[in-house]
């Protein structure tokens, strides 16, 4: 049995392992996919205090690194389910493995929903974080897809730094906040399209301009970056019968990382929160790591 299983392996897993590895305890990493979680998809960091311009794997390597010189361990498996026990928790992979910890943390993050146009994945240019990935379009056209406050959101921060910003959005009416509205409305850089969808992105290697679809009818716009913000998907379908979820499936878990279920703690974006960034999956890492370990010395009084 170790001290703490810690479900994935991007910064709040990691930040989480490094305080409770350093505080003598022994912590063991579950990752189903790439070290480092979705920061491994972006070229280039440049809102982490201390490390402006590296890469996401380059930043995600040195993560790991810190992880193993403290001596924690990693597994390459995908987490199923978990449970609580009589003597702690036991987690099940899809491998059919079982792991024994006397506590959890839930690091699993969230996926952004994608457009599902062809080329998506391949085209430089296509972004789902304006906060992200915003200041590279400097004084570019850059368009917005959704119709929720982070679209909208997404738009009006992007028209501070861009030439243009088109908002694309399949409906009618927004769900954004009419406060967001308005100040969007009033912003001359911001041309609204609604009843239309993104059909296909135009490019060779790097986005050139998108096909839109209005109904039968079918235009093109050009642009040199596009920003998807049609929501995100938790990863926490494994954890609803261990622990509470909100209606769009994330932890409920406040700023103490716990979560309705004592010796369980929640970290980064899997959690209920505002801001979704390494900084603040970072900073839960630290609570719940610190957390955790005060859990575990709590078995031993
Ligand atoms: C393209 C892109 C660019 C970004 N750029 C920036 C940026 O420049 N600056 C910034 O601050 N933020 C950026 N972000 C946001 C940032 O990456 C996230 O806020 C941060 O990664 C959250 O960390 P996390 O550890 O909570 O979750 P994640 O990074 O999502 O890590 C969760 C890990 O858990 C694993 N996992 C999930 N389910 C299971 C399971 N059942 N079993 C085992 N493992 C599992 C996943 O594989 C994943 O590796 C960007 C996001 C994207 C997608």
């Amino acid at each position: 049995m170790v001290d703490t299983v810690i479900i994935g392996g991007g910064t709040a897993g990691m930040t989480a392992a490094i305080y409770l590895l350093r505080a003598g305890k022994k912590a063991l990493i579950l990752e189903s996919t790439a070290l480092g979680g979705q920061i491994t998809a972006s070229a280039r960091i440049e809102n982490f205090p201390g490390l402006l311009g590296v890469s996401g794997v380059e930043y995600a390597d040195r993560l790991a690194e810190q992880v193993y010189e403290f001596g924690g361990m990693i597994e390459p498996v995908e987490v199923n389910g978990a449970e609580k026990t009589a003597e702690g928790f036991l987690v099940r992979t899809t491998d059919g493995d079982e792991y024994e910890a006397k506590s959890l943390i839930l690091a699993t993050g969230a996926a952004h929903r994608h457009l599902g146009v062809a080329r998506e994945e391949e085209l430089a240019g296509v972004s789902y974080c304006a906060v992200c990935d915003g200041a590279f379009y400097k004084n570019k056209k850059v368009a917005v897809v959704g119709g929720g406050n982070a679209a909208v959101q997404s738009a009006l921060s992007l028209a501070e730094l861009c030439e243009s910003v088109t908002l694309i959005h399949r409906r009618e009416g927004f769900r954004a906040e009419p406060v967001l509205m308005e100040r969007m409305k009033r912003v001359p850089n911001i041309t609204i399209r609604t009843g239309g969808v993104v059909s296909g992105l135009l490019g060779e290697q790097k986005l050139a301009g998108l096909e839109l679809q209005f109904g039968e009818q079918r235009e093109t716009l050009e642009v040199d970056g596009l920003f998807v913000a049609i929501g995100q998907q938790p990863n926490n379908e494994p954890f609803k019968a261990l622990v509470a979820l909100d209606e769009a499936g994330y932890i409920l878990a406040g700023e103490d990382c716990k979560t309705t279920c004592e010796g369980v703690f929640a970290a980064g974006d899997c959690r209920v929160k505002q801001i979704r960034q390494l900084a603040t999956a970072a900073g839960d890492g630290a609570v719940s790591g610190l957390a955790a370990g005060a859990y575990l010395d709590s078995l031993e009084d």
